[in-house]
């Protein structure tokens, strides 16, 4: 006597396919080459470094205190992870940096929030060191020699070697290892031709 239901025999089916469809995928990456395994690590690799190594930039203008709006927009972007993090605020008509590596926490042991009354524009960064050692003088903002211009950046200037070289030759002094801060010194240069 048969006991097989048209339902039984229907789910065994799926069952079949199923198993099939998981051994396929444990199965695909038997074929791969070893420039194609290279490939996907360096995908996952570099998901997995702008998913979470990413520098954070918060700018403000307007009328609130500029150091606690940047401050907290730092600390929301603390996730990314970071080395290092700095602020750059103008106070009149100075620039007022404060930088340096560690965390967030440890620039507002030395803030004094009373000072940035009355600023009404700054920039915020935490730092995700790839040109030079995470350190107070390469945490960001940067800053052109005259100390008009403040800078900060997320990314890598590839040939910021080049751009070095011929700035320093035209009587630039960089302080910092980072590419970064070629790129304040540029606008300088081109500000001042
Ligand atoms: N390349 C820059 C540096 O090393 C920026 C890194 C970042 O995106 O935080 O300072």
């Amino acid at each position: 006597m048969c006991c097989h239901s048209e339902a039984d025999e229907e789910n065994q089916a799926v069952e079949r396919k199923d198993s099939l469809g998981a051994n396929a995928f444990s199965e695909w990456h038997k074929g791969l080459r070893h420039s194609e395994w290279h490939g996907i690590i360096l995908l996952y690799s570099k998901i997995f470094f702008w998913e979470f190594f990413m520098c954070g930039i918060v700018g403000y203008i307007g009328s609130k205190n500029v150091a606690e709006v940047l401050i907290n927009g730092l600390r929301r972007l603390e996730y990314r992870g970071y080395d290092s993090v700095g602020i750059a605020t103008l106070i009149g008509d100075e620039l007022i940096i404060q930088k340096q590596k560690g965390k967030v926490i440890d620039l507002i042991k030395r803030l004094d929030y009373e000072k940035f009354n009355g600023c009404t524009v700054g920039i915020g960064h935490t730092r995700w060191a790839t040109h030079g050692e995470p350190n107070d003088i390469n945490a960001h903002p940067h800053c052109d020699c005259k100390g008009d211009i403040a800078l900060v950046h997320n990314g890598i200037i590839e040939n910021y070697g080049a751009i070095k070289k011929v700035l320093i030759e035209h009587g630039h002094t960089i302080q910092s290892e980072t590419d970064t801060e070629v790129l304040v010194h540029l606008i300088e240069y081109y500000h001042q031709t």
